[in-house]
């Protein structure tokens, strides 16, 4: 038979994509077949509307289908006429499809479980082709249900009947289940299961009581509490020793979180979206919840449910409507995905479990997403978004692109694709590391990619580093905060020459000291420090990124003030007379240009916060303080103040300047907030003219900003007025986090492109 043969490449497998096709076929009476291979979905087509079927798939695929590619070749092969079949999945072919993200339970099966009538009633582990665990479960590729944890159940009649009826809602699910055979739940307490009916009558009534719940859910543990009770947030963060981090919440319904946050149009539209994020939205004033639960900042993070499970817990009377759900870990370590490996890390933080026994292949934490002027930017990208790959702009050769050393991430490459890793954590943490040596196996395994280079951060001691190191491949070193442009580069495809400001905690610098405050002029291959912020000594050096009075007192060592103000002095005598004396013989106390430890040593000045029990915490609360005096036309006075003042000159920004308005402006009586706000505008006013003067150098007009400190929206949005008024195209991330964890997004492009030059100009010499 003459026809078309069809290959589609992308986000294909698992979500309904070949009854899509089989349908389409029937509606344009197409013969022939599509089959699930491993380079993506592989149709024979024939018939007298095959231009129609051809653009039909192109422009109505399924809501979860994300198409890369359609390769269409005329060819001949053997069909009955009038027929049309699913071909079983072929493991022989080279294997390089995608595997589909975890996707959050749909309204449809949402109607199963919660119909009486319906046999799937209750039934916490229902899924079809729209939605249900997928990277979590799966093993290897091609996607089928034998290549899943799934394997362990044996499909019942009913359940196999669906499965088999492309009519079906169910067609090749892979994880499909019921009552009668799928995975079931379990009530437990350290000592082992409690038998019980109704586990999730247990788990509802126990919250109620303000016991603390370790739930094993889609791609690890969760612990939970009533977050209603400050008792019970306080239990946790006791047992759990995390005395100040802000604790994520699940609210029952979007009425419930509304409640208690200000959720915009763009938060809904996140919150209900088939990924189903943590989003971070403005705390409702005034704030209802226990004090407790997000100390000191400003946006409460809450989701919706996103399993059967979450939604039949919420079903039951007793359950609060508002519950902690944060990470089932221990401080630093990954979250716990095993039953065993839950009850044992767990035991001595939850008072019961309740667990299930469909075993978690690959963990995920719950992705994080903030709305900064309506549109998206991702903080933690994880379940629900990975393993779907980024487009590159770019051709890029098989690599492996290693990250940084906190909330790392990793890349592969191949062709125009990049798949960053889920957020992994710290890798100076074993558990950490070993996860993400996991991963990276469970990666290359899924994709079939096997690296033909390496790229990894400059700094040497990096666990990250050190992996890339003895990877016996060519390798690229890319510096920490090119890397973070160049994530910003890639997601907007820009090859040119552009600015950059990057704003970071900390980055190993190519002079050895560690940059963070970073005026840069780059393109992906190469890149040039135009400016920075003046250096300053951080005492004890790891120690002052959890003390932030070290930064404080290293901050006033280089304005030559030496009188402490009253927020220090409370500090008391013993601590700080070593830390002084360590600035004044420049004794363990390496240089740095962060931004991070700036704001670090401002939040210290101004008395807001003198420990930092979590990452970011000083900035957090500075920013939180800043924004209560930010009222509505707070871009005005930025305006106001920006007229003001000269531009800069020089290469260095000085801190000093910022440090003596602080104090003054504290001396005054002004308030906290209104110190902190001004501080804002004093750091946006000095890296923006800086950036103006160089856009007027260079006539580049697109400046970047990248980095950690830009999860501070107050920053960003100011740096973003800012540059707009003076006529330069501020870009930032959306999908590639600006933290961190976008880091090897920025090396897998830089060290990509970098390969793919070295060996065109040996070709060419050669
Ligand atoms: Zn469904
Ligand atoms: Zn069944
Ligand atoms: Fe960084």
């Amino acid at each position: 038979m003459k026809g078309a043969e069809i290959l589609i490449q992308g986000t294909v497998q698992g979500v309904g994509f070949r009854p899509f096709v089989y349908n389409l076929a029937a509606r344009f009476a197409i013969s022939g077949s599509v089959a699930n291979t491993g380079r993506g979905v592989f149709i024979q087509a024939a018939g007298a509307e095959l231009s129609s079927f051809l653009a039909a798939l192109e422009n109505e695929p399924p809501p979860l289908a994300e198409i890369l590619t359609i390769e269409v070749r005329e060819a001949e092969f053997a069909a009955e006429p009038g027929q049309f079949r699913i071909i079983r999945s072929d493991a022989g072919q080279k294997l390089s499809a995608t595997i589909p993200p975890d996707i959050a339970a749909c309204k449809d099966c949402y109607q199963d479980f919660t119909s009486p009538d319906n046999f799937r009633y209750k039934y916490p582990f229902t899924n079809c082709t729209n939605c249900g665990p997928r990277f979590t479960i799966v093993e290897g590729i091609p996607y089928d249900r034998q290549e899943t944890s799934m394997r362990a159940f044996k499909m019942c009649s009913a359940c196999q009947t669906e499965y088999e009826d492309p009519a079906n809602r169910r067609f090749h699910a892979q994880p499909n289940a019921c009552p009668a055979c799928g995975p079931q739940l379990g009530w437990h307490d350290q000592n082992g299961q409690i038998p019980c009916d109704d586990p999730l009558a247990k788990a509802a009534a126990a919250l109620k009581d303000g016991k603390v719940l370790a739930i094993r859910g889609l791609g690890g543990f969760h612990l939970a509490v009533n977050a209603l009770s400050a008792e019970a947030v306080q239990t946790l963060r006791e047992r759990k020793g995390r005395p100040a981090k802000p604790l994520a919440v699940m609210a029952a319904s979007l009425a419930t979180a509304r409640k208690f946050a200000q959720i915009s149009r763009e938060d809904e539209q996140l919150m209900l979206s088939p990924q189903c994020p943590i989003v971070l939205a403005p705390k409702k004033q005034p704030f209802l919840l226990p004090e407790n639960l997000a100390p000191g900042v400003r946006e409460l993070g809450i989701m919706l449910p996103y399993t059967p499970l979450h939604h039949l817990l919420f079903c039951h009377d007793d359950c609060p409507e508002l519950l902690v759900m944060t990470s089932g870990n221990l401080s630093g370590i990954p979250i716990c995905t095993g039953n065993d490996d839950g009850v044992e890390k767990l035991g001595r933080v939850a008072d019961n479990f309740l667990l299930h026994n469909r075993e978690i292949v690959t963990r995920i934490d719950d992705s994080v997403v903030k709305n900064v002027n309506a549109k998206p930017m991702v903080y933690r990208r994880a379940r629900g978004y990975v393993p779907s790959p980024l487009v590159s702009y770019w051709q890029l050769p098989q690599l492996i692109a290693c990250g940084g050393g906190l909330k790392s991430t990793f890349c592969l490459a191949r062709d125009k694709q990049i798949f960053p890793s889920q957020h992994i954590g710290d890798l100076a943490n074993l558990e950490s590391f070993e996860f993400y040596l996991e991963s990276i196996r469970h990666f290359k395994k899924l994709l079939n990619i096997d690296p033909a280079l390496a790229v990894c951060d400059l700094h040497p001691d990096y666990m990250s580093s050190r992996y890339a190191q003895e990877l016996d491949l060519p390798l690229y070193k890319v510096q920490h905060h090119h890397a973070h442009a160049a994530a910003v580069m890639a997601e907007h495809g820009i090859s040119s020459q552009v600015l950059a400001i990057v704003l970071d905690g900390t980055g190993y610098g190519t002079d050895q000291t560690s940059w963070g405050g970073e005026i840069l002029q780059c393109s992906l291959t190469e890149f040039n420090r135009l400016g920075h912020l003046a250096n300053f000594m951080l005492p004890g050096g790891d120690a002052a990124a959890r003390e932030p009075w070290r930064a404080a007192l290293s901050l006033l060592h280089h304005s030559g003030i030496s009188r402490l103000p009253e927020t220090l002095k409370a500090i008391g005598g013993e601590k700080i007379k070593p830390v002084q004396a360590m600035l004044k013989n420049a004794f363990n106390s390496p240089l740095t240009s962060s931004c991070g430890r700036l704001f670090d040593g401002i939040s210290s000045l101004l008395g807001i916060c003198q420990q930092n029990s979590y990452e970011g915490q000083a900035a957090v609360e500075l920013e939180y303080l800043a924004s209560q005096a930010a009222v509505s036309n707070w871009t005005d006075e930025l305006d106001l103040y920006m007229k003001k003042t000269a531009p800069p000159c020089g290469k260095e920004i000085n801190s000093a300047k910022f440090v003596k308005t602080v104090l003054d402006l504290i001396g005054k009586g002004t308030t906290v907030s209104d110190v902190a706000l001004y501080f804002h505008f004093m750091v946006i006013d000095r890296f923006s003219k800086f950036a103006a003067r160089l856009a007027g150098e260079t006539g580049i007009g697109q400046v970047v900003l990248a980095g950690g400190c830009f999860q501070n929206s107050l920053l960003l949005q100011g740096f973003i007025h800012a540059l707009r008024q003076r006529g330069l195209e501020p870009l930032t991330g959306s999908k590639i986090p600006v933290n961190d964890g976008g880091i090897s997004v920025g090396q897998a492009v830089i060290g990509g492109l970098k390969y793919v030059h070295s060996v065109t100009d040996e070709s060419n010499q050669g």
